[in-house]
């Protein structure tokens, strides 16, 4: 699944195709993976609030949450949930069978300094979605506003206020968006290893010593992701079909029974609030 360093990467790698381009026209082959939304109240499924006919001014990321603006007019957001692809390519508007074919299921012709071009959004598992609203403060307001703090600039006293005294685990405090958006397993499981706590000690018993220590891990293993290309997971793709590059770096995740990097113990695993967890019971207390 997509975290921050991919959507942040999918973002930077739309900026060129999309700022100042104007949307001549968006089609919709599934309605079911949309929801408009205006004035506070869902509204049926129309072009206009996913950008047909509006200039694209910019694009915002809060965690692994994406949304592209107008200006001074609607915006959308983009959720890839599992196997979400955003892909802008030379070619025409798919054909209703080509896209049906292809899990499209929305696509938006961009006119750009003279160039057209075709933007898609295709999911095979339908776990994602994209969001139509009036402006970016009605998005933001709707979607985001109970999201915590991107994860690229928590702090440890925030990590320490929002879980002192808190009976789950770490980990599980660190899967929850309402505390901290954007980090999901492999940056979980990568940060704690960073710092050597883990994953199942309960959150009561983090210092705010270690949740500085912690949100510094978080911070700096998702900036470096996003520097080397996100992580190469299976359905992950840039908006020009790049893969990324970062698998090669994680320390425990999708490591499970090999050796830690840092003592040569085995790597363990178990299912901890409810994801698959891989740390080292040596290195991690
Ligand atoms: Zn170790």
């Amino acid at each position: 699944m997509p975290e921050l360093p991919e959507v942040e990467r999918l973002r930077l790698s739309l900026l060129p195709h999309l700022l100042g381009a104007r949307v001549e026209r968006v089609a919709i082959y599934r309605e079911d993976v949309c929801e408009c939304v205006h004035g506070g109240e869902v509204v049926p499924t129309n072009a206009f609030a996913l950008l047909e006919g509006a200039g694209i001014e910019s694009l915002h990321r809060l965690g692994k949450h994406l949304a592209i603006a107008s200006a001074g007019g609607p915006a959308i957001e983009v959720h890839l949930g599992m196997s979400g692809q955003v892909l802008v390519h030379e070619g025409p508007l798919p054909e209703p069978s080509e896209a049906k074919a292809t899990h499209t299921h929305l696509a938006w012709t961009l006119r750009s300094g003279g160039a057209t071009r075709t933007m898609i959004f295709r999911d095979p598992r339908r776990f994602g979605g994209v969001w139509g609203f009036a402006s970016f403060d009605q998005l933001r307001e709707r979607r985001w506003g109970g999201l915590g703090p991107d994860a690229l600039e928590v702090t440890g006293e925030h990590l320490f206020e929002q879980t002192r005294g808190s009976a789950r685990s770490i980990k599980a405090a660190l899967l929850d968006q309402s505390l901290l958006a954007g980090v999901g397993n492999i940056y979980a499981d990568e940060s704690l290893f960073a710092v050597g706590v883990s994953p199942r000690r309960l959150c009561k018993r983090v210092s705010r010593e270690q949740c500085e220590r912690l949100a510094q891990a978080i911070r700096v293993i998702l900036a470096a992701a996003i520097a080397s290309g996100g992580s190469t997971l299976r359905d992950y793709v840039d908006a020009d079909g790049k893969q990324g590059a970062s698998q090669f770096a994680h320390k425990v995740y999708g490591r499970s029974g090999e050796a830690c990097a840092a003592c040569g113990g085995v790597l363990r695993t178990a299912t901890i609030a409810q994801r698959t967890t891989v740390w080292c019971p040596t290195c991690q207390k």
